[in-house]
């Protein structure tokens, strides 16, 4: 059985003769293409811009985190503080102690975190140990005045580098979310963009239908397909424009999980179109007529609304045409 594009899906249910006539069609719709590819270039801008702020977060903590232990490092070279060095070398085995029964039971296969996970917190409670072990060393030593300034030196270094990637990072959240309000997408990580040659070829197996939705939105557990039509903006979602994004949500369906819905986008215009058995059971149906059609090679209008033939791109050439 041969697969069926979602995109011939909207042609046949807009009218099955157009998608008939498109069959044989090698011109495009240039100027949809290029919104098409504009849009797609500011999904990508936007995924980019989050995984960059996800990084100048990390780098925050870290910097700051490393200018603490240097910070403190600094003061224990001014003083010296048996009190605190007892404290800190029995804060030191503490956490020796903890990785030991941690790795412990991991042997025993007690464990239920994955190997990732265990061998993360080892490194923490690893590093952990030695920076009290070292804290405890330096605070019981005699003052060491140079190393003491030099560290604090060095620990306001690692605070400018933090402020720097802070900067950094709220640039990137302000030209994030001025994309996000432009493109009007709901908020979650942008998973699949249709212009990007990354993008795979969706299909179903089961229904022997194939697809590119232009963009797919992982919000939490949800996955959520989006349709772009550029354009005249409808007063509604045309029927054939649902068909079509159904097929992208069957597809989402089959290679991601159920989504609970799928998003038209009309320019400023958002639709939402919840995904049920009944509006995938009349794409099926759809897709079944097409089916016969092929088979039989029996096509007709099926609809008698001039403004539909009005607006068609094929009705030149169209012999059943109502204007
Ligand atoms: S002109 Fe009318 S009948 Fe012909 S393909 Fe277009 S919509 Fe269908």
């Amino acid at each position: 059985m041969d697969y069926i594009s979602a995109g011939d899906i909207e042609k046949y249910s807009y009218c099955p003769l157009s998608w008939w006539l498109s069959r044989e069609e090698k011109d495009m719709d240039v100027e949809g293409v290029r919104k098409h590819r504009e849009i797609g270039e500011k999904a990508e801008e936007l995924r980019e811009e989050k995984k960059k702020i996800k990084t100048f977060e990390s780098m925050i903590m870290y910097y700051s985190l490393a200018a603490t232990v240097v910070a403190i490092l600094g003061i224990a070279f001014f003083y010296t503080i048996v009190l605190l060095g007892k404290i800190f070398i029995s804060l030191s085995i503490f956490w020796i102690i903890v990785a030991l029964y941690l790795l412990w039971r991991s042997e025993r296969g007690t464990l239920t975190w994955g190997t990732g996970k265990i061998k993360r917190i080892m490194i923490i409670l690893a590093v952990a140990a030695t920076v009290f072990s070292v804290l405890a060393v330096t605070f019981v030593l005699p003052p060491n005045y140079i190393l003491g300034y030099l560290l604090e030196i060095s620990s306001l270094l690692w605070l400018i580098f933090a402020s720097y990637f802070l900067f950094l990072a709220l640039r990137g959240e302000i030209r994030y979310n001025s994309l996000k309000k432009e493109l009007m997408l709901p908020d979650g990580e942008i998973i699949y963009i249709d212009d990007l040659k990354e993008a795979p070829l969706l299909k179903s197996e089961k229904y022997k239908i194939w697809g590119r939705p232009d963009l797919l939105i992982k919000a939490g557990k949800d996955y959520i397909p989006i349709e772009l039509k550029t354009g005249r903006v409808p007063r509604g979602p045309l029927f054939s424009h649902i068909m079509q994004l159904t097929a992208y949500m069957l597809l989402t369906e089959e290679n991601y999980g159920t989504p609970p819905y799928g998003l038209l986008k009309y320019g400023d215009v958002v639709y939402r179109i919840d995904y049920d058995e009944d509006l995938k059971a009349l794409l099926l149906k759809k897709v079944e007529e097409m089916r016969k059609t092929l088979e039989t090679g029996e096509v007709h209008r099926n609809h008698k609304r001039v403004g539909k033939c009005l607006h068609c791109s094929r009705r030149d050439i169209c012999p059943e045409r109502l204007a």
